[in-house]
């Protein structure tokens, strides 16, 4: 096979950068029309426009040898680093350094009518530079927080080029050797460039699909899990109790009359009664214990390492805890009451019976008056008063 030649491989390299950056306008356009597009997205767009006229300019510049008047690859390539750090910014829900970075990368620019061709090119690697690892801090940050590899592989490009266009700037000033630190500076900047294209696609898949294995086991109103959460939450502690023989209790509690609380007020009104029930529950239990919305005003308590007269204690706190906090709507005063019901197994937990029978217990609270608690064992049957608290078989 022949040698292809330097020019050939040079437009097999923009023809590539094209395709990846047109690419990802088809992509980030999809985005933009999702219900809920990503955050970001909208400055990320002008990076990606903004880093595709760069190319044009610099193709330009490199293998047609159209005159430019000033430096135009060298002002969009500074501009795309401060934008590149905005987008950053807009996606981690950071604006600090903005007015800073703004007012230097301006300068940079302005630098192009007055420098000659060799400064210009340190001011271009140094504002690079600098802009970028402002970008992968911010990257860095979010990536951390959210558990995010593609804001990971966004810091990495940013690292990338802090250190290689610092390099760069070492061969134009110590060796003045111009064409090795364009060589430089001009790889690390492709590589980077598809590091962040890639980073981006990575960070917007990420982000979805933890949102919708949020959605598949949370509750999205309480924040609290839902039935497929709670399974999950619990398959090391129903484990860890049948190993051991351990006593696991679960309580279900429900709101009385709610449907009067929707038809009285209104649907808000309703939800957020349902938010409240869901906290003060949260706040009594402990933090082993799982809470989950198991239905509409319905939630499912299960206590690992509990047998049922501790259960009864917490289901007669979280009653009275509930009690305690009324609501104000319109400085009209509505009273929540709920009722529980508590169940008890040992050993192995088949998490469907142990609901049923807390649900079981929890029809007695009912028919015993509501606001109260009830208790089910595989014999007897405890139905405590709201007044004396008293238990009857
Ligand atoms: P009981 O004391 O016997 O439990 O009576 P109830 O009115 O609480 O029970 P019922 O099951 O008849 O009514 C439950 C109501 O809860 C009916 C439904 O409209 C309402 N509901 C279910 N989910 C939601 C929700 O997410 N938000 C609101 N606001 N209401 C809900
Ligand atoms: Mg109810
Ligand atoms: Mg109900």
């Amino acid at each position: 096979m022949e040698q292809i030649s330097t020019i050939n491989w040079a437009y097999m390299h923009f023809a590539l950068i094209f395709a990846i950056t047109c690419a990802q306008m088809l992509v980030v356009y999809t985005l933009a029309e999702s219900s809920k597009p990503p955050a970001g997205l909208g400055l990320y767009t002008v990076y990606f426009m903004a880093s595709l006229l760069g190319w044009i300019a610099l193709t330009l510049q490199q293998n047609s040898g159209v005159e430019m008047g000033v430096d135009l690859p060298s002002v969009i390539a500074i501009l795309n680093g401060f934008i590149l750090f905005m987008a950053a910014g807009q996606r981690g829900g950071i604006v600090a350094g903005r007015a800073l970075l703004g007012a230097l990368c301006l300068a940079a620019c302005l630098c192009v009518f007055f420098l000659p061709a060799k400064t210009m090119f340190l001011v271009e690697a140094l504002g690079l530079a600098l802009f970028f690892a402002a970008a992968g801090l911010l990257s860095g940050w979010r990536g951390w927080r959210q558990r995010n590899v593609g804001d990971g592989i966004i810091a990495s490009a940013a690292l990338l080029m802090t250190v290689a266009m610092p390099v760069a700037s070492y061969y134009v000033l110590a060796e003045s050797n111009s064409p090795r630190a364009e060589s430089i500076a001009f790889g690390a900047h492709t590589v980077a460039y598809t590091l962040v294209v890639m980073g981006f696609l990575a960070s917007v898949l990420i982000e979805y699909q933890q949102h919708l294995s949020h959605l598949a086991t949370e509750d999205t109103l309480t924040r609290l899990l839902n039935r497929r959460g709670l399974e999950d939450a619990l398959q090391v502690s129903m484990a860890h109790a049948q190993r051991h023989e351990l006593p696991t209790s679960a309580i279900m509690v429900d709101i009385d009359h709610f449907k009067q609380v929707n038809d009285s007020f209104s649907n808000e009104t309703g939800d957020h009664v349902i938010r409240l029930v869901a906290d003060v529950i949260s706040r009594v239990c402990r933090s082993s214990d799982v809470v989950a919305r198991t239905g509409g005003e319905e939630f499912l308590v299960i206590l690992p390492d509990t047998d049922l007269n501790a259960a009864r204690v917490l289901a007669e706190r979280i009653r009275q805890a509930v009690g305690e906090r009324p609501l104000l709507v319109d400085f009209q005063r509505i009273a929540v009451t709920i009722s529980l019901g508590v169940a008890s197994s040992n050993g192995h937990v088949d998490l469907d019976s142990l609901a049923l029978e807390a649900e079981r217990a929890l029809y007695l609270a009912k028919h015993g008056g509501r606001n109260r608690v009830a208790s089910v064992e595989p014999r007897r049957v405890h139905l405590s008063n709201t007044a004396s608290r008293n238990t009857m078989a």
